[in-house]
């Protein structure tokens, strides 16, 4: 055996030596090995939907279970242009069929629109853990643009227009997730007509990660595709809103001026991946059709993350830690800078010491704001409300259409979660 097969770190691609597994992927690994070894463990960590793939889309996949040839590399036609229908339904876009392109995974698509994409990378923080750790395996330029949570962790136009001053005509991504994974937050409609304006100017390409528009709580996700339809690309998927994130089925729907990013990307598809799976292509059709029984299903889920979301951000705030209320999603992102000097004295000094500390000594599992761009010694970090049995909320919802989603409906449904809150509140005071 020669030496440089015993020192594999020797011949690794330099853009990912050191690199470890995705935060999310590994706090969630780390919880399965801790309740195997029989710890008390709250999965706050892994932004995983707690409710159950709606049954008409579970009955569309058994069905379909008998496909087995491999797809076009775009995607199956009929879900294509059920993608296509739903945004024109959601969005009033302009798309068709053939804007479409199905991957196995939001994330692999962003992957791979990163790759075929040649500009600077432009990611408001805080951000999904992926992003960043994507660009550079791919050896891309990041820019962090960190918002503030006086403007809600949302980026300003502003702040973009700033960004964009220095170099005006200079290649670049932004990408824009709302609900936005970490914080809950989101931008109104206003918001995004100023950013789109900034666009428009620069000539920027928007990558506007949508898989949480959904689970806006009110049900009024707006897209900043409305405003600047041109250069946005909308990313969406079954993860989240259809609580299908294991079945891994994402989707982009470009602009038409963009069609040759899209055959690019669909050229490095086909040598990849070749096609998505097929039966959950055929099943997806179901999903982005949508009908009553799937809105039901968002209006129920979305009450339930709405209330719980409340009353998690209102009792970690009456404990000292600043936290948002979120407006949509799974997702807090509280700040316990607030109580900076009594964690110092324990040791804590950094968002990671934090996280651990707290998994140790609490067991429940959170993830630190420096995996989604913080600063390491701010103390941020990301709590994803999913450890409850969304199948059973949901089907007290069902049994009960006018129950109401108080503080009782909690208590019975979602314990863990408010087990979890009570912990780090008393955590972080003693
Ligand atoms: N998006 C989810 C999260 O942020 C989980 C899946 C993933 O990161 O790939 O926790």
């Amino acid at each position: 055996m020669s030496d440089s097969i015993r020192t594999p770190d020797v011949h690794i691609n330099l853009n990912i030596r050191g690199m470890k597994p995705s935060a999310t992927v590994a706090i969630n690994e780390r919880c399965n090995e801790l309740i195997k070894q029989g710890r008390e463990v709250f999965k706050l960590g892994l932004g995983q939907s707690p409710f159950p793939v709606p049954g008409v889309i579970v009955d569309e996949l058994k069905s379909n279970a008998w496909q087995k040839d491999y797809l076009p590399v775009k995607g199956l036609r009929q879900l294509r242009e059920a993608v296509a229908d739903y945004h024109r339904r959601g969005e009033g876009c302009a798309s068709t069929h053939e804007d479409v392109l199905i991957g196995p995974g939001s994330k692999e698509l962003m992957f791979l629109l990163q790759l075929v994409y040649y500009g600077d990378i432009v990611i408001p923080t805080p951000a999904w853990v992926s992003y960043a750790p994507q660009a550079r395996i791919i050896g891309r330029n990041v820019q962090f643009l960190p918002t503030e949570p006086a403007h809600d962790w949302l980026m300003t136009a502003q702040q973009l227009a700033d960004h964009c001053a220095d170099d005006p005509d200079r290649p670049r991504l932004v990408v824009l997730n709302y609900p936005s994974n970490p914080t809950g937050r989101t931008y109104s409609p206003e918001q995004l007509e100023e950013i789109a304006a900034v666009a428009k100017r620069h000539k920027l390409l928007i990558l506007s990660d949508e898989i949480y528009g959904e689970l806006h709580h009110e049900g009024k996700h707006v897209s900043i595709s409305r405003y600047y339809p041109q250069g946005t690309i909308i990313s969406s998927g079954l993860s989240k809103w259809c609580g299908a994130g294991g079945w891994r089925l994402g989707t982009f729907t470009f602009p038409r001026q963009l069609r040759w990013l899209q055959d690019a990307m669909a050229s490095v598809a086909s040598e990849t991946y070749t096609s998505t799976s097929a039966p959950i292509q055929h099943a997806a059709v179901r999903a982005f059709k949508g009908g009553t029984e799937i809105e039901r299903y968002l209006w129920r889920a979305r009450r339930v993350l709405k209330q719980l979301g409340g009353w998690i951000a209102g009792n970690l705030e009456q404990a000292g830690i600043k936290t948002l209320a979120p407006q949509g999603a799974f997702y807090l992102f509280p700040d316990f800078g607030p109580l900076r000097e009594r964690l110092r004295a324990r040791g804590i000094t950094r968002s990671n010491v934090l996280c651990d500390r707290l998994l140790e000594e609490t067991g429940v599992a959170i993830l630190p704001g420096d995996d989604f761009g913080r600063p390491r010694d701010e103390l941020t970090a990301r709590l994803a409300y999913v450890d409850f049995d969304g199948a059973r909320a949901m089907s007290a919802l069902e049994s009960d259409e006018n129950a109401n989603v108080d503080d009782d409906f909690l208590f019975t449904h979602c314990p863990n979660v408010l087990n979890a809150t009570k912990r780090i509140c008393a955590w972080a005071a003693a």
